[in-house]
Parts: C-alpha cells; sequence; structure tokens
C-alpha cells in the first residue's frame, strides 16, 4: 500500500517513509492510497471473535503488503493489552470505554501501536530518531508511555504552561529516561505551530532525523479505526441504525472511524462533538472552515483552534464536501451544558468524564431527532484524568486507579521555552 500526500495526490511514499516522515514535505497528510473493504462474510463473524482477533483482521487487512503476518501480530498484541469495553449506560445508547490503558485515555492506542512500528522500521538504522509531540495534555502522556526507553528514539514533548491538568502533566514530565518536556509560555496551537514548523525546516531536518507522533502520523491515525470494528460487533442485534459519536479536538479519532466505515463496516452516520472550539461543526452546517486561537474548556484535550485532521474527512469522503456534511453532523457544547450532563448522568449511575460527557451530548441530540438509530458515544479518557473538574461537577472525590496514582508521586521536570520558533530550533541545534 502507497501513502499520498493530501496536498499531492502524486506524491506517493511506502508505509516507512510515511511513519518516520510523518508530515508529507508539502505539509500535507499522508493517506492510504487504497482502503481495503472486509467482506461481510468476514465483518459476520466478528462478534464471536475477540478484540485481538479482530485487530489481526483490521491490521492485516489494511499493512499485509508492508509487514509480514508476524510483525502484524507482534503490533496487534503489543497495541491490545486491555479491552474497550462497551458499557450500556441506557436504552440504546452504549459508552466505548477507551480508557484502560497505561495512561488512562484513547491515545494509548495510536501511541503503542506507533512506537511499535517505529522500533520495527528502525531496528536496521543506526540513526536516533527524534519525535516532536504538540500535546494539550494526553498525547504527551500515551505518547511518552508508549516511547519509554524505546533504543534509537528521543521523545520531546511540548505543552502549554498552566493549561494541562496536573494529573496530565505528571505523567510525562516525570518520566525522564530518553523523555525530554518543554513547557511552552503559550497555547496548544503555539506548541502545534512550532512542531510544524520543525518539520518543514530545511536546515533541521539535514542535522536530525525528525519525526512526528501526533495523529496527524498514519501509524497514530490508523490503527484507532480497530475499536469502531470492536465496538460494533458488541452492539445487541437489532434492525436499528448505527450512530458513533465522538468528541473531538484534532479530529484523528473521528476520521478513524469513518476509515473503519470505507473498510465496509456499516455506520450510518457520525457525530462531531466538540467544545466552543466549534471550527469542525461550524464547517459542517454550511460555513467556511476557518482556524481560530484556541479556548480553554473543562475538555481541555480538545482545545483545538486549528484541527490538524481535517484534510482527512475530505479526504476520506473524495474531497466531496456534500457527502461529508451527509454522514457526520457537527454539534459543540458548552462547559455549562457538559457538566450538567456529567450531573445527569450519574444520576443514573454512570460517571462520564468532561470528553466523554460532550460525545454523550451529541450522540443524545442526535438521537433525539433519529430515532431508529441505536448509538456509541466514544469515552475517550478515565475520569480520573480531570479529577478537579470531575469531583467539583459531581461534589464526590474520586479513587484514582493505582496506575495513575502513581504518577502523581514523581517529581516534574522541564525545560521553559517561549512560544517562539527560533528559540525552539536553538535548542533543537544543539541537541
Ligand atoms: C485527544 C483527545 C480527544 C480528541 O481526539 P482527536 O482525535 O484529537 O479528535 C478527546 N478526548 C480526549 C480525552 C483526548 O485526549
Amino acid at each position: 500500500m502507497k501513502f499520498y500526500s493530501t496536498n499531492n495526490p502524486g506524491h506517493q511514499v511506502d508505509l516507512a517513509e510515511a511513519v518516520i516522515k510523518g508530515l508529507a514535505p508539502d505539509q500535507g497528510l499522508y493517506m492510504p492510497s487504497e482502503i481495503p473493504v472486509l467482506s461481510k462474510e468476514l465483518l459476520d463473524k466478528f462478534p464471536e471473535m475477540t478484540f485481538q482477533e479482530i485487530g489481526y483482521e483490521v491490521i492485516g487487512a489494511l499493512f499485509s503488503t508492508a509487514l509480514s503476518q508476524e510483525q502484524i501480530k507482534e503490533l496487534v498484541d503489543h497495541t491490545l493489552t486491555f479491552d474497550a469495553p462497551l458499557v450500556k449506560v441506557e436504552e440504546d445508547v452504549y459508552s466505548l470505554e477507551l480508557f484502560h490503558g497505561p495512561t488512562l485515555a484513547f491515545k494509548d492506542f495510536g501511541a503503542r501501536f506507533c512506537s511499535k512500528l517505529m522500533s520495527m522500521l528502525m531496528e536496521k538504522s543506526d540513526r536516533k530518531v527524534r519525535v516532536l509531540v504538540a500535546t494539550s495534555g494526553d498525547t504527551g502522556s500515551a505518547v511518552a508511555n508508549g516511547f519509554l526507553g524505546v533504543d534509537g528514539v528521543e521523545v520531546i514533548i511540548l505543552f502549554p504552561k498552566g493549561k494541562v491538568s496536573e494529573l496530565q502533566e505528571k505523567q510525562f514530565t516525570t518520566l525522564g529516561q530518553n523523555i525530554t518536556s518543554l513547557e511552552v509560555d503559550g497555547v496548544f496551537d503555539d506548541c502545534q505551530r512550532m512542531v510544524k514548523e520543525a518539520f518543514l525546516d530545511v536546515e533541521l531536518n539535514k542535522k536530525l532525523l525528525l519525526t512526528s507522533a501526533n495523529s496527524i502520523n498514519v501509524a497514530r491515525w490508523m490503527p484507532q479505526c480497530l475499536y469502531y470494528f470492536y465496538a460494533f460487533s458488541r452492539l445487541p442485534k437489532s434492525n436499528k441504525k448505527v450512530v458513533f459519536s465522538v468528541p473531538s479536538g484534532n479530529f484523528g479519532n473521528i476520521a478513524a472511524g469513518i476509515l473503519a466505515q470505507k473498510m465496509g463496516l456499516p455506520i450510518a452516520h457520525f457525530v462531531a462533538a466538540t467544545n466552543v472550539n466549534k471550527i469542525v461543526p461550524d464547517y459542517l452546517q454550511g460555513g467556511l472552515f476557518a482556524a481560530k486561537p484556541s479556548i480553554a474548556t473543562v475538555s481541555n484535550s480538545m482545545d483545538v483552534g486549528n484541527p490538524s485532521n481535517f484534510p482527512r474527512l475530505l479526504a476520506l469522503y473524495d474531497n466531496d464536501d456534500q457527502e461529508l456534511k451527509s454522514q457526520v453532523s457537527g454539534c459543540y457544547y458548552s462547559d455549562e451544558e457538559t457538566v450538567k450532563a456529567m450531573q445527569s448522568v450519574k444520576e443514573k449511575g454512570y460517571t462520564l468524564d468532561p470528553h466523554g460527557a460532550v460525545g454523550y451530548l451529541g450522540l443524545k441530540d442526535f438521537m433525539a431527532k433519529n430515532p431508529d438509530y441505536q448509538g456509541v458515544f466514544l469515552e475517550t479518557a478515565h475520569p480520573g484524568k480531570f479529577r478537579e473538574t470531575v469531583e467539583k461537577a459531581l461534589d464526590l472525590t474520586l479513587t484514582l486507579p493505582e496506575r495513575l496514582a502513581a504518577f502523581m508521586d514523581g517529581k516534574k521536570k522541564v525545560e521553559a521555552l517561549g512560544n517562539d520558533f527560533e528559540e525552539f530550533k536553538g535548542y533543537l541545534k544543539s541537541l
């Protein structure tokens, strides 16, 4: 399978180059040139198969031209060391819990896959790869923990000072070893911009082998389609159509759902749910795509003003803007609405994190208008990761899972950085 750049379909590379480069040289995102379609007979067997078995089929279909059967098995086994239970919250409403991995957010899936694949691809090289990551919270921890101790790879994380929860911060700033954290005096978009500039800087790229483990990297992005197949297979048999509601920031997660749909999974509709950083919902409701400075909210992992995976949504629908708008609805919610949803769902016996709450709201609003559906919302993080917000909203004290509590004992180690690219470039040149 080849990968093309969304900015130039004529520019095609193989898997290794797409993964090591991260972003195409023309700033486009890499996309698979062909999307394999799984047969209906195979999909019909998924309800009886384990998550891992489904993983071998889906990852095998995507990557079998580039990787051996053993490599595919090794990748899937390394990625899926934890479950993604589908939990019934209300009649026809299901939560897909994606937070049972090592850093308690869905990004563990993509980060574990990406780190394993990168180390496979670099095995025979004697060059050191530097992975640059901009994070609004959960990417940093998932990527850092995925790459911790991996030979030949050094991870440099940029995060906005004071805009990431303490627990999230602790999960990447305390690790040491091959992980360095830079605390940027700015917002997430500054971090993302500086990382992008570094990838395009000719001088830096002559000196260093730089890559990205943000969801722009196909190795982070594509394996996320796995849990859509899995969730779908665990839904009760029903004549109702199926909708997935995805709390979105950079839109990698929902793009992976659309990839699953293109691979033959009969998802009838998607809801792209955001907080007030509503760039994509505005576009889906008929406006233009207009990036804006990000606004801080209680669902801070989705505080993104220039969603980087947006070109993938269009590419998946063959750049047919009308088709995209008919398959994906957009909606957005204020912090007040988010907190209210957390409270009302708690009364029903389920604890949402602020991101899951946005997904839940999107799903409920869609289903109110479309009763012939059953729906799944993605619960993208453990409520304990956003302890301050959840405890305040629900007036309770959360017990943190042990692996989360363990991070709190670590000592934060960071280097300070301004939001000017030249300063960041100077830092990288000094390595
Ligand atoms: C990253 C993140 C999101 C947004 O996912 P995208 O793929 O960027 O749209 C949502 N929820 C949580 C908890 C996250 O960490």
